[in-house]
């Protein structure tokens, strides 16, 4: 088979800002050893999230230009909801500034104290929303889902057989489930794919159960993709179709168009049920916007509506799943450990097994982040003991899982860049024996990660 191209020609460019080791190292310093407080102008390749920090098409551009901003009633709109309703098929369609703003509406109407919300697994800010109504967030992924060289092909799938018990415990109970959902591809658990045969079967069960099913769409197109790879009843199917016959079985979505709508912001709230959409609504026009535009602009809407087409083309999810694929591949002949398969967006770094001589107390995959960034200027993201792990009486409780996840942002960064990538994985990794821990200066008493400060050891 012949190599998988970059599926566009790059007619906008823009710069890289490089640095030296000396300069990065005072920065480094300066930021105590946190990159998420660096500025990105220090960044080399930023693989800190795939969340809108996609490259639009110039067709995105040129639809910008066309965006009707009218307060009520905008031509925008209307395109944007018609390609909503025709990939997602749901009846209402409504526009918010990005994910968390739908879940947060979502919420709002329907959970609440003592009400449970099971998942594959929640994503933070999903999380967040529930718990912050008094709510619990209940995880079931499958047991495959947890181990990291599980190769099981859909390892976002929810349990079926976790669900069915969970909802008999609840009705036993006579607790509330106000909604259930379940997250495409799995973020959490590493952009793992849910298969179809799971979404059917998940949705059967919510139907008998009288729960309305709201799926977490964000990277809905990825997940597509891998069931036309890995579920053969599909492999003749267009991405597109896929899509529908996911949504097909769901009472609704919410979604972030930071991921698969190709856009910089963006998001929207999907439902089938009138009364469900009406309260939304409401609280649309109160913490977002008019039904019209939510928290958007029409030019956004416009781009969004023309994004939403894009990364539905086979030849681009074919080239997304070959980047992450090559990433992993590479590190892999490197001897380094990635969990596997590796996911639709991001690869995931084992720092455990990487500096086996580092102690979780001493936050090895904070230390693996720090050299990448010293190293070659590469920015990742720490998902480990600073941020799951917990301050309790003084001592360090850590995670149970040391990861670096390197997050590909769409469109962005082309092969040579990836090489790059690995080459500073190669010489940090023939030098891991002389690294050395980090501790805590400074950490908040809630979501540490994103503002803690570190020394070395
Ligand atoms: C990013 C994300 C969200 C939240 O979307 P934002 O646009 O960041 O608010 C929700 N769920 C999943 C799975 C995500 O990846």
């Amino acid at each position: 088979m012949r190599e998988i191209i970059e599926p566009f020609r790059i007619r906008a460019v823009e710069p890289i800002q490089f640095s030296t080791l000396e300069q990065r190292r005072q920065w480094l310093e300066e930021a105590s050893w946190n990159p998420f407080l660096i500025d990105a102008e220090g960044v080399i390749i930023d693989l800190l999230t795939d969340s809108g920090t996609s490259a639009m098409s110039a067709a995105q551009w040129a639809a910008i230009m066309i965006g009707d901003e009218s307060y009520a009633g905008s031509r925008s709109f209307r395109k944007f909801e018609a390609v909503v309703q025709e990939i997602f098929g749901f009846r209402h369609v409504i526009p918010t500034h990005q994910g968390r703003a739908s879940e947060k509406i979502l919420c709002t109407v329907l959970a609440g104290p003592g009400k449970a919300i099971p998942n594959n697994n929640h994503f933070d800010t999903t999380r967040a929303n529930v718990e912050f109504t008094g709510a619990e967030a209940v995880d079931l992924v499958i047991d495959e889902g947890r181990d990291p060289d599980s190769l099981h092909p859909f390892k976002g799938n929810l349990d079926p057989t976790k669900l069915r018990a969970f909802l008999e415990k609840c009705r036993a109970g006579g607790r509330e489930i106000p909604f259930g959902m379940v997250t495409i591809t799995n973020n959490t658990g590493g952009g793992q794919p849910v298969s179809m045969a799971n979404i059917r079967e998940i949705s059967a069960i919510y139907r008998e159960f009288g729960v309305p099913f709201i799926i977490d769409a964000c990277r809905f197109a990825e997940n597509a993709w891998f069931i036309k790879q890995r579920e053969p009843e599909y492999r003749d199917w267009t991405p597109k179709a896929i899509a529908q016959e996911m949504f097909r079985h769901a009472d609704g979505a919410t979604m972030s168009l930071k991921k698969d709508g190709f856009g910089n912001i963006g998001g929207f709230l999907a439902l089938n049920d009138d009364a469900l959409a009406e309260q939304c609504r409401n609280i649309l026009i109160l913490t977002e916007g008019f039904p019209t535009y939510g928290g958007l602009a029409g030019r956004d809407l416009e781009a969004l509506a023309v994004g939403l087409h894009e990364v539905l083309d086979e030849h681009y999810l074919e080239y997304r799943a070959a980047t992450t694929r090559y990433l992993a591949e590479k590190l892999n002949a490197i001897g380094i450990h990635t969990v596997q398969p590796p996911g639709g967006h991001a690869i995931y770094v084992d720092a455990k097994r990487f500096y086996p001589h580092l102690a979780p107390t001493h936050f090895p995959a904070q230390v693996l982040v720090c050299e990448l960034y010293l190293r070659g200027g590469i920015r990742a993201v720490e998902i480990g003991s600073v941020m799951f792990g917990r301050h309790v009486d003084g001592a360090e409780v850590p995670s149970d899982r040391e990861l670096v996840r390197l997050a590909l942002p769409r469109r962005v960064y082309t092969q040579a860049h990836v090489n790059y990538v690995a080459e500073v994985f190669a010489e940090t990794f023939a030098e891991r024996n002389s690294a050395r821990g980090l501790e805590f200066t400074y950490q908040a008493p809630i979501l540490r990660h994103f503002t803690a400060r570190f020394r070395p050891l």
